[in-house]
């Protein structure tokens, strides 16, 4: 199976601009944005990431939000705080040089399993397995693994598998041809069967339902949150607040606003989130329309509103911070996805993606 994976990968493999590197740094970079995002989107980032910042020890010395600001638009913040925080562990712990070992490398912040396995194996040769979802189906549909993936005993049985796997020659390309291999020919619909290198031996080929393969529990439903946000300005400038380090969209910038309590309408939300998240008192606000945003385990449906009419002075409640900004300088901040949204329902210039879901109303209520 090892030989046929790797004489697959030499010739099939795609070519990514990570694999022309053994730079350890650069390689950790790459695992961190692939997580959770499409290949195609992260070259850009990971570019341009590296041109700004070429060696941890560059990275280490960054301002936050100048590391957040080329992270715009990848989403999962969490990411790139973690990065930030571990190249500082690396120059104060390891003289700014990663640690080739797995164990070493799972010390530092936001280094998982399969992360330390990915860079252990691929950037320094070593023998360490990784598993992800790629692989879990490539191995459950290789060898007919029925069992329900998403319990924590069977995930082990994979990094058992993989553990036995990665063991030879090539380690960190044993690794990736088995994630190509998951990426590129035996996908969630439709494998290509006939393209395979493990087509002779693969079990659950030769049951006739791979397809079927790798079994997961139903998932629970995303939660649903219903949010309004405030575009409020004064003398051509907007505010924007800043939400506490640590959980969701965490150091992110927003548009104020709040989410809805029990049985309570979107204006009564604007007026009492206002007033209780940033002291200001709305009078009148004109619906703009509203966004949809899915999060891992939320749907959040945010409804926009202009508020040209407040009063008070900012006195800010659960936020960090406030700036009165103009438009562009807002859409520069480090933002999340349904921030990007809504400034680009309002017209307001952003990296915001053509597939974004809205629906736009032109409802006027007076708040009076
Ligand atoms: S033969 Fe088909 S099901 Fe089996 S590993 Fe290959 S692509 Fe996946």
């Amino acid at each position: 199976m090892r030989a046929h994976l790797l004489d697959w990968y030499d010739i099939h493999q795609r070519d990514l601009p990570w694999r022309h590197t053994h730079d350890p740094y650069a390689i950790w970079l790459s695992e961190t944005m692939l997580q959770q995002t499409r290949v195609d989107t992260v070259i850009p980032y990971w570019e341009r990431f590296l041109e700004h910042f070429p060696t941890v020890s560059a990275l280490a010395e960054a301002e936050a939000e100048e590391v957040y600001g080329l992270w715009t638009g990848l989403g999962y913040y969490s990411r790139a705080r973690n990065l930030l925080k571990a190249a500082g562990q690396i120059v104060a712990d390891h003289e700014g040089k990663l640690p080739p070992d797995a164990e070493s490398l799972r010390g530092l912040a936001g280094i998982g399993r399969y992360t330390a396995g990915a860079v252990s194996s691929i950037a320094f040769g070593q023998e360490e397995p990784l598993v992800d979802g790629n692989v879990i189906r490539v191995l459950a549909r290789r060898f007919e693994i029925r069992a329900d993936v998403t319990e924590r005993s069977v995930i082990e049985h994979f990094w058992a598998l993989a553990a036995e796997l990665v063991r030879g020659p090539r380690p960190g390309d044993l690794n990736q041809a088995l994630m190509e291999l998951g990426a590129t020919v035996c996908t969630p619909r439709s494998p290509q069967c006939s393209e395979c290198p493990l087509k002779r031996s693969c079990q659950g080929r030769r049951a006739g339902d791979p397809e079927a393969l790798p079994q997961k529990k139903k998932k629970a439903r995303a939660q649903k949150v219903d949010a309004v946000a405030a575009w409020i300005t004064r003398k051509n400038q907007a505010l924007v607040v800043q939400r506490p380090e640590g959980g969701l969209l965490g150091g992110l910038w927003e548009l104020p606003g709040d989410a809805l309590g029990p049985k309570e309408s979107h204006e009564a939300a604007l007026v009492r989130g206002l007033a209780e998240r940033v002291g200001l008192t709305v009078s009148h606000a004109e619906h703009v329309g509203e966004v949809e945003h899915l999060f891992t385990h939320r749907r959040l449906r945010l409804q926009v509103y202009r508020c040209p009419e407040v009063q008070g002075r900012v006195r800010l409640e659960g936020f960090m911070a406030h700036r009165w900004l103009s438009g562009q300088k807002i859409a520069a901040l480090p933002q999340g996805g349904p921030t990007r949204k809504a400034l680009s329902l309002l017209g307001v210039t952003s990296h915001s993606s053509p597939r974004q879901r809205m629906r736009e109303t032109s409802e006027a209520s007076s708040l009076k």
